[in-house]
């Protein structure tokens, strides 16, 4: 496999999460709509509403954050500076970066 195509399929998988990403926020955004409706009680049977929303909370700054460096890894992308460590600049390790598409630092410099 030449490195282009490489590359090319990476941004894929990015462009692939991020929409991952934005539908999930989409989701909870809706629900949580829903559920602060006047006449919509459907929730209320489901524990409090109040745990609910920490709950709902927590899962979309979760996502998030996670697209928030989804988008970054397509910024470096297009800049060509994928794949480069921020700290180093050595190339990030091929098995860090499948496990990690949006890792900016190698494994030693790694936080
Ligand atoms: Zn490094």
């Amino acid at each position: 496999m030449n490195i282009h195509h490489k590359t090319v399929q990476i941004r894929e998988h990015l462009m692939m999460m991020q929409r991952e990403l934005e539908a999930r926020l989409a989701r909870i955004e809706a629900e949580r709509v829903e559920r602060n409706a006047p006449d919509n009680d459907k929730w209320s049977d489901q524990g409090s509403l109040h745990e609910r929303d920490d709950e709902q909370m927590a899962l979309q700054l979760a996502a998030q954050g996670e697209l928030n460096q989804v988008k970054g890894a397509l910024v470096r992308f297009d800049a060509g500076q994928y794949g480069l460590c921020s700290v180093c600049g050595e190339e990030i390790e091929a098995g860090r970066l499948e496990a990690l598409p949006f890792a900016t630092r190698c494994k030693t410099h790694a936080v």
